[in-house]
């Protein structure tokens, strides 16, 4: 058998391979706690698995246009009206089957041999495996500590050069949970008129989930980079519904034909029961997104106070998602060597730092979309395994 070679350049989520360890362990008969997958532990809202259910029976089986249910589409852009504030296009977005598939087109739309793509590190690790599948180069953009996990706009805009085809922001970011504020925004948008070779794929799937003083700034709030814009956005992490498979693009007028044509030649279309669920989810109630946030953010709080005081460990209060990045450097172990440790020796999922970029070492990834017991427990746990290392 020959592989194309670029599957030896395809990466990987090892919160998928962590969560298969955590459950082979479970399947030992260990006893295992879970902060390393980025899943909501909250139902799906009723109102919604209701919907869904009642599509089923109502006859949605079939095929949906590739672009997704009119009425769906329609659901989003009025969504995006009142959350963002910008009116948008029915008819440019595409409803996909998760956040992924978004990310895989524009990639994949953009990246081949000889140009470069930028993308956050530490970040979502399938950026940078998908550049490097599609065969062009992956460009980091450092997110560091000390801007609370943020960039800086001039070091991007000095990445830039005449082979950059298409720069990746994230925020609210995975892993970091850092948001990054408006003023960067500002800068690297008025610095992008030098370069309008250049797509930008906003990654905004935990937009509703934000802390405290922080404020989530959409890009598509820049009038002046929409017709060079992509969105990224979903249902996953809002909704509680990762394993529902349901999220949403928002592409530029000259771009959404090409994404649909990619969605034709992968997925068809997302499923159309879960389709109208998703409608539902836009504009039925919204307390339940309210009292996940509010759960979410008393977490952060504790989490963040708790990690400061295990010896080794030191962490800045992420401002959005779901996830702690803890400096562990003061353990004298790498990222990897604590993962592991925590897994075998604790019973803690954790992830390491540097799955998600060589950047990523000396930090650890604990999601808490997890119960403020478990995570206590979780965080007894490793303080005790730490004391007698
Ligand atoms: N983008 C970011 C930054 C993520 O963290 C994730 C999931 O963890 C996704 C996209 C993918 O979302 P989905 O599970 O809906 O495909």
């Amino acid at each position: 058998m020959t592989l194309a070679q670029r599957m030896s350049r395809l990466g990987t989520e090892s919160a998928f391979e962590i969560l298969a360890r955590a459950k082979a362990l479970e399947a030992e008969g260990k006893d295992i706690i879970n902060l390393g997958i980025g899943a909501p532990d909250f139902h799906t809202p009723a109102n919604i698995v209701e919907a869904g259910c009642k599509a089923l029976k109502d006859g949605y089986h079939f095929y949906t246009p590739a672009k997704g249910l009119p009425e769906v589409r329609a659901a989003v852009a009025e969504d995006v009206r009142f959350f963002r504030g910008v009116e948008i296009d029915p008819e440019c977005v595409q409803i996909v089957p998760g956040g992924k598939p978004t990310m895989f087109f524009a990639i994949m739309m953009f990246g081949e041999t000889g140009t470069e793509i930028l993308y956050p590190n530490p970040g979502f690790p399938i950026y940078e495996s998908m550049i490097e599948f599609s065969g062009a180069k992956a460009v980091p953009i450092e997110l560091v500590e000390e801007r609370g996990f943020s960039f800086d706009p001039e070091e991007v805009l000095a990445k830039i050069n005449e082979r950059t085809r298409l720069l990746i922001v994230n925020t609210p970011a995975n892993p970091t949970g850092g948001v990054v504020p408006k003023e960067a925004l500002d800068v690297l948008v008025a610095g992008l008129a030098e370069h309008p070779h250049v797509t930008v794929l906003a990654d905004e799937i935990y937009s509703r989930l934000v802390y405290g003083d922080a404020e989530h700034v959409s890009l598509l709030s820049y009038p002046e980079i929409r017709d060079r814009l992509i969105v990224l956005d979903g249902w996953s992490k809002t909704f509680s519904m990762t394993g529902w498979r349901l999220g949403w693009g928002l592409w530029p007028e000259d771009l959404i034909a090409h994404a649909e044509r990619l969605q034709i030649n992968s997925n068809s279309c997302a499923a159309a029961a879960v389709q109208i669920a998703g409608a539902e989810a836009l504009r039925g109630p919204q307390d339940a997104v309210a009292e996940m946030v509010t759960a979410f953010d008393k977490r952060r709080l504790r989490i963040v106070e708790e990690l400061n005081a295990i010896p080794g460990f030191s962490c800045v209060m992420p401002a959005g998602a779901f996830y702690a990045f803890p400096n562990i450097t003061g353990t004298g172990l790498s990222s990897r060597e604590l993962q592991d440790l925590l897994l075998n020796e604790a019973g803690v999922a954790t992830v390491a730092g540097t799955a998600f970029g060589a950047l990523g070492e000396g930090y650890l990834r604990f999601s808490y979309a997890s119960s403020l017991e478990n995570i206590l427990e979780a965080l007894e746990r490793v303080r005790g395994v730490l004391a007698v290392h």
